[in-house]
């Protein structure tokens, strides 16, 4: 059976060690401040958005929520975010995704000082990420090689097969996973025959939404699985692989919930102190 990768154990060490960067930043007279930008009412981000709260005040970050119509512009986004580059308090601004139809995010995330971008997601921050210069890291993405490093799992040589190659998880991860000498493969929705990819993978992650994607079938003995995978069922949460199946086929394996969820959220908070520090010359 698998050892489990117990991410809600981990976010919580990693938590409490940022809580005292906090304090000694206080101390300092630095108050690392965050502020979410949520359109319209989409469920899961409200619930994003709360447990983002709970551990922003948990760590002492401060956290604003701006929350705007479903029906806002564009020009309302884009002037909130030149707002918010402005004031000199704010160091940490993220857009919570996902936004309206009429939105362009492209373009909003392109305002957005690289600076403040704690997602890295406008242009430069993800060029700097490709190059491998980077000062912030997408928390998803910060967080798996935080569980990895954790649990003394070296990449480095290893087939990292990811399914998902969205600009948040899939894209940032294969940059990270490159840097640690990876070889990585990244599957999508029109990857012919997914299972002859996933049955070569010795770190599997899939980070494509959809519930039971991966079975046992598809993974190889003693494959290490990441499951970043968040499906609904009623008001539970499940992931994207099969675990009860696929469990006792490999060496590690996350859970979900209690996997790369919680560590994504603190990871988040890490890039907000990062932020901040950076901004105050520390
Ligand atoms: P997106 O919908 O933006 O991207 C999903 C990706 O998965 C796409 O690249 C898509 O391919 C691919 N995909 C979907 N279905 C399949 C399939 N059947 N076979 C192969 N590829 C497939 O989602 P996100 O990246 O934002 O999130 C992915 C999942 O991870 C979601 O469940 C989300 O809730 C969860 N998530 C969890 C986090 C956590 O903290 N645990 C953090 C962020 C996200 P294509 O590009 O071709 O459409």
């Amino acid at each position: 059976m698998a050892q489990l990768l117990d991410g809600q154990k981990l976010a919580n060490i990693r938590a409490t060690k940022l809580k005292k960067q906090v304090d000694e930043l206080k101390k300092q007279g630095v108050q690392p401040f965050f502020s979410v930008i949520n359109i319209g009412d989409d469920i899961s981000s409200k619930i994003y958005l709360k447990s983002k709260k709970k551990l922003a005040t948990k760590i002492g970050i401060k956290q604003k929520n701006f929350q705007l119509d479903s029906a806002t512009s564009q020009a309302e986004l884009l002037s909130l975010i030149a707002r918010l580059n402005s004031e000199s308090q704010v160091n940490g601004i993220m857009i919570q995704l996902p936004v309206p139809s009429q939105i362009n995010l492209n373009e909003a995330l392109s305002l957005i000082d690289p600076e403040k971008d704690v997602d890295c997601l406008t242009p430069s921050n993800v060029g700097r990420l490709w190059q491998g210069n980077h000062f912030v890291e997408p928390a998803t993405a910060h967080g798996i090689l935080a569980l990895l490093k954790h649990y003394q799992i070296d990449s480095s040589g290893k087939h990292v097969v990811i399914i998902g190659r969205s600009s948040i998880v899939g894209k940032p991860l294969a940059a990270l996973m490159l840097e640690q000498d990876a070889t990585v493969s990244v599957l999508h929705t029109k990857t012919n025959n997914l299972a002859k990819y996933t049955k070569e993978a010795d770190i599997l992650v899939s980070a494509a939404g959809q519930l039971g994607l991966i079975t046992e079938k598809m993974v190889k003995d003693n494959a290490i699985v990441i499951d970043v995978g968040i499906n609904r069922i009623g008001n539970q949460i499940a992931g994207d692989v099969d675990f009860q199946n696929v469990a006792p086929k490999v060496s590690y394996i996350t859970p979900v919930p209690g996997g790369i969820g919680p560590l994504t959220v603190e990871s988040l908070m890490e890039q907000v102190v990062k932020l901040a520090r950076r901004k105050n010359g520390r």
